[in-house]
């Protein structure tokens, strides 16, 4: 079983990389928000920016997944079930939660 002590350890880290990518997701939404009245000189230069405008978003989505998934880890730490597959009910290894400190899935039950 995890110890409270390991449990808030974890809770401090999640914390710091939902503060670090809540903010990150909130950039890259400024970057995009700019395109709006962007009138480009020429055209190569206009489809650039809608390639840029594309890899933001696709950045976007991939961060606030991440985001979510580190929410709900917080989420689970403060009802106590950190720690526990969601999917098979056993414990997850140390070493896993070490390299993945949001994940809720074992490695048995990871796709
Ligand atoms: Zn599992």
């Amino acid at each position: 079983m995890m110890t409270d002590e390991k449990m808030q350890e974890y809770k401090s880290l999640l914390e710091e990389q939902r503060e670090s990518l809540s903010k990150r997701v909130q950039a890259l939404g400024k970057d995009k928000t700019r395109q709006g009245g962007s009138i480009s000189a020429d055209s190569s230069e206009q489809a650039q920016e809608i390639v840029n405008d594309e890899v933001i978003d696709h950045l976007e989505d991939i961060e606030s997944d991440r985001l979510s998934n580190i929410e709900l880890a917080i989420k689970r730490i403060d009802e106590n079930e950190y720690g526990v597959c969601m999917s098979c009910g056993e414990e997850i290894s140390e070493s896993r939660l070490k390299a993945l400190p949001h994940t809720a899935i074992c490695i048995k039950c990871s796709p």
